[in-house]
């Protein structure tokens, strides 16, 4: 597999927020966001046996699978390794790649942040919607359609003002929906990775 890094930390973002777990970030994506602030494209082979004995030299059983694109690269076999590890499995996927059913049944937590609609996942745990001031509806829909945790991230946009502008209205948002919670980019505001 084609590994960025595999790295130790807290969850910055969403619904496990301030809880370690080890990152295992799959190189590459289909997509390219123009806010997109993730180094992925660089990468490692790794077998999956060595994915695995990388992921158990750390302590927290939750692992996240992210990218790029994880579900690019993710297979059956690595989640039951991870799984036979004692793992806590957590995907962050962007939904456009389809997932055969019983890896998706498999994964133990999907948190999808799509970039197009309608995503082609079969699940949604946490739908993490990165707010740039878009028209909320059809994730109003998809959150509905999926009985997701609804999880709402002010966009770093590398502009000062318009990321206060974007929390302002995200804070706004969640007030008048409340089945939304914030989720802000909390490792970022600590300096951590
Ligand atoms: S889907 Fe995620 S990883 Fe891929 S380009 Fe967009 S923000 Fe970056």
């Amino acid at each position: 597999m084609r590994v960025n890094e595999i790295f130790y930390s807290l969850q910055g973002e969403g619904r496990f927020t301030g809880t370690a777990a080890v990152f295992v970030r799959l190189s590459g994506c289909n997509l390219r966001c123009s806010f997109c602030d993730t180094r992925h494209e660089t990468y490692t082979s790794l077998t999956e046996d060595e994915i695995v004995r990388q992921v158990v030299a750390y302590p927290s059983p939750h692992v996240v699978i992210t990218g790029g694109e994880p579900t690019l690269q993710l297979t059956q076999s690595l989640v039951d390794k991870l799984h036979e590890a004692g793992r806590f499995i957590q995907i962050e996927t962007n939904g456009s790649i389809p997932l055969d059913s019983e890896l998706v049944r498999a994964i133990d937590w999907i948190t999808c942040s799509p970039k197009e609609l309608p995503v082609k996942i079969g699940r949604v745990d946490e739908l993490k919607v990165v707010y740039e001031g878009q028209d909320m509806t059809p994730y109003e829909t998809m959150g509905q359609e999926y009985r997701a945790v609804l999880s709402l991230q002010p966009c770093d946009t590398g502009d000062e003002a318009r990321n206060v502008q974007l929390l302002d209205e995200a804070v706004c948002y969640i007030q008048a929906h409340p089945q939304w919670r914030l989720s802000l980019q909390t490792h970022k505001l600590i300096h951590i990775p």
